[in-house]
């Protein structure tokens, strides 16, 4: 078990919301251990906090969105994507609008930023969520399944009927170096033929080709061309990985995600929750009673002394 982190010091950068259009700025900062991720909006009386949960998730096309009492940040799942990537586990984020900015459409900057800022080990070590018992979510020809893994894995397909996607399969290996070299460029994208209708529903109105990869029915709009060939699909594992930070803790399971998205991502997190049966937690700090102890595999058992 590795110990919980932070970052060293506070880091701040300002963009546009991708759905909401809106200039937004934001300051990442230090938090303390067992925190989480907090975000924290300062634009609003009282500056309320809204910890990432499944508990505060609220539905959102296109994006994944939290709120308490109204108060919501939408949005925000290449952000907490860059945070899982580079094992960064409490972290206070202000903000001063309802969404985060979209930067280049990838997690890159967040990437970027959040190293600018450094890393800081804490004192405590981070708990885990260790699946042990597969577990299953479908809707339609979509399906996300967690399977107990020694080592985090995740593979994603997606089968698009559009000349520069098709079908595209990725796996990622979860570390730090795959995740910032291969995963974290990876852009958002979108269909030209489907931006009216996304206007006329009040979302992509920040979207641009500085921070979308737009198609239309030919080829792609943006002039750069792609960063991988299998970009579109690196970047439904970004969000995936986002997504899962919903848990409020890290996952060991190896997921395969088939034309899945955001709203079944959420729903996966929630299957696991509810699923008590299917995950072992380990955890140096909170002790596994003694009789639970006995029905567990010693290898699922964190040993509580640090080395
Ligand atoms: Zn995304």
């Amino acid at each position: 078990m590795r110990f919980q982190q932070t970052i060293r010091k506070p880091v701040t950068c300002s963009g546009v919301g991708l759905h909401t259009g809106c200039r937004v700025s934001v300051t990442l900062k230090p938090a303390p251990q067992d925190t989480g991720i907090v975000f924290i909006r300062t634009d609003v009386g009282g500056n309320p906090r809204v910890p990432v949960s499944i508990k505060h998730a609220r539905p959102a096309l296109l994006s994944t969105t939290v709120g308490v009492d109204g108060v919501q940040i939408q949005t925000i799942e290449h952000l907490l994507a860059a945070a899982a990537g580079l094992g960064i586990d409490n972290l206070y984020v202000d903000v001063d609008a309802p969404e985060l900015p979209a930067l280049d459409g990838s997690a890159t900057p967040f990437v970027s930023l959040l190293l600018e800022a450094g890393i800081a080990p804490q004192d405590r070590r981070q708990a885990y969520l260790k699946v042990v018992r597969p577990l299953e979510v479908v809707d339609g020809d979509k399906r996300i399944t967690i399977r107990p893994a020694a080592e985090s894995r995740v593979t994603y397909t997606i089968d698009y009927a559009h000349p520069m996607i098709g079908r595209q399969v990725y796996a990622y290996d979860c570390s730090r170096d795959a995740f910032v070299g291969d995963i974290a460029p990876a852009r958002t994208f979108g269909f030209l033929r489907e931006v009216e209708a996304l206007w006329e529903a009040g979302l992509g109105l920040g979207g641009s080709l500085q921070n979308t990869l737009i198609l239309s029915e030919e080829g792609l709009l943006n002039e750069g061309g792609l960063r991988f060939d299998d970009e579109f699909v690196r970047h439904k594992i970004l969000d995936l990985i986002g997504d899962m930070m919903l848990l409020g803790l890290p996952v060991i399971g190896e997921i395969e995600a088939v034309r899945s998205g955001h709203a079944l991502h959420a729903r996966l997190v929630s299957r696991i929750l509810e699923s008590r049966d299917n995950w072992v937690l380990i955890s140096a700090q909170a002790p596994v009673p003694a009789g639970r102890l006995r029905e567990l595999p010693p290898s699922l058992v964190a040993s509580p002394s640090r080395d």
